[in-house]
């Protein structure tokens, strides 16, 4: 177990006026060793603090003056001070095996931790979870929580995870519901594994055993050229339209019988499909915007300005991996690039706009741009090849890709990139904007900010 680490102390805050510095380990507050950020948080957030510090080889006591629930204002390194709880499943269409060689490390750990789910989002099988799991997760009140599914009959479930506690596993998910903590589901659809009759029966299982469940997204399975399973393959058009069905069918059954629709299928489907997306309203509130659910519409909403507000931050995949950030628990994208040396937006002011996007934000934002009165801006369509495959949502976008749209491009230009494929300033590939062949500004991944952009 690591000691939390402080990487920063605000100016003014209680741990400053304390004496704590960068660098600083803290062994102990109020004599308790935390083992993660949600223990820290409690720990601090009582008044008067008694805290003992290793720096630079000695033992310190630090005394904080301040009030309940006023912020310490530490920033620590770390979200989990304990080990990850690694993931002992072997899903054969886990991402991580599917990932190119050569990325940072961290990408490559496959986590099943409930305590990443509570903080970030991230689902969790439950195949590791415990008794002691859930009597924290009641007792401290982490949720919402966020549960992979994939099928409900136990058989198809331990064959997906490849883990014989696949088939058990679900019964934590019940015990959840039953105590009360709000939990949201995940459907990973792999053709003709669980989908048709396996989703049917996933879908009146969830009705039969878990209709406290708070919502279920049902997204299709994302497939790189680095696969290695010959049983994956993606789906057939028809088999996305079914999809799309089976979940509009079911959506009619949650609301005649909970009142609620719980089941959404991914924008992603929709797009495969060659569907409109539903309304608004039938998202009922955008519960997994994050996870890639009425994004699409949450996006028009913005840019046509009929909402004054962007829709959530996205957590997801690949945003945790190195640490806890500042504010909250989901890692930050990246601020404007003029402390880059990228161009300042006001000096292009009525330079021609491209925005860069992955294949699927194309096919939303064309005729969005055009609906606004803008079809003077061009979409710069990115296609793919690091990942390859059916890989085409732009958070998955990485900078060799972008460089090679770029680089036959003009100069003078103003180009725009959503900030969703960054994290912490950094493209999966490890790359940043400051290695594109054009300066870009980034902007964040919504309508508002592109209305902002764009002068509308
Ligand atoms: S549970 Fe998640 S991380 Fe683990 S193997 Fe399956 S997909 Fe990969």
């Amino acid at each position: 177990m690591s000691l939390p680490r402080v990487v920063a102390v605000a100016p003014g805050s209680p741990a400053q006026r304390a004496g704590f510095e960068p660098g600083d380990e803290v062994s102990a507050v109020n004599g308790h060793q935390p083992r993660d950020v949600i223990q820290w948080q409690l720990l601090t957030d009582d008044a008067d603090l008694d805290v003992e510090v290793r720096r630079g080889g000695l033992d310190l006591d630090l005394t904080v003056a301040k009030e309940a629930g006023e912020p310490l204002g530490i920033e620590v390194h770390s979200a989990l001070f304990d080990q990850v709880r690694t993931c002992d499943n072997h899903c054969e269409f886990c991402f991580i095996y599917q990932l190119p060689p050569g990325l940072r490390q961290s990408l490559y750990v496959k986590d099943d931790d409930y305590r990443l789910s509570f903080l970030y989002g991230n689902f969790t099988t439950l195949t590791r979870f415990t008794e002691l799991d859930l009597e924290r997760v009641v007792t401290e009140g982490l949720g919402p929580l966020y549960v992979s599914i994939h099928a409900t009959d136990p058989d198809v479930r331990s064959r997906m995870l490849r883990n014989r506690r696949g088939a058990t596993s679900l019964r934590w998910l019940g015990a959840l519901l039953d105590n009360d903590v709000e939990v949201h589901g995940q459907v990973v659809v792999c053709p003709g594994v669980n989908d048709g009759a396996v989703l049917e029966g996933t879908l009146a299982g969830v009705l039969d055993r878990y209709p406290r469940l708070a919502t279920l997204c049902i997204v299709p399975l994302g497939l790189s050229r680095y696969a290695k399973e010959g049983n994956l393959r993606v789906h057939t058009l028809d088999e996305a339209r079914a999809v799309v069905d089976a979940v509009e069918e079911w959506q009619e059954i949650f609301l005649s019988v909970l009142g609620r629709r719980l089941v959404f299928a991914a924008d992603e489907y929709y797009l495969l499909a060659g569907r409109p997306f539903p309304s608004p309203d039938a998202y009922e509130g955008f519960p997994q915007h994050e996870n890639g659910v009425g994004m699409a519409r949450t996006f028009e909403l913005e840019l046509l300005g009929d909402k004054d507000t962007a829709t959530g931050v996205h957590s997801g995949f690949f945003s945790w991996v190195d640490g806890a950030p500042a504010e909250g628990y989901r890692a930050p994208r990246e601020a404007c690039l003029r402390d880059q040396g990228a161009y300042d937006a006001t000096d292009r002011a009525n330079a021609p706009v491209a925005v860069l996007t992955g294949e699927y934000g194309a096919r939303v934002l064309g005729p969005l741009l055009q609906r606004v009165g803008r079809d003077d801006v061009r979409v710069l369509e990115v296609r793919n090849e690091f990942f390859g495959g059916n890989i085409g949502v732009t958070g998955l976008l990485v900078g060799e890709d972008i460089a090679r749209v770029l680089r036959d491009e003009p100069e003078d230009h103003r180009y725009l990139l959503p900030d969703v494929c960054l994290s912490k300033g950094a493209f999966l590939d490890g790359t940043t904007p400051a290695d594109l062949p054009r300066p870009v500004e980034v902007v964040a991944t919504d309508g508002v900010a592109l209305r902002t952009a764009l002068g509308l």
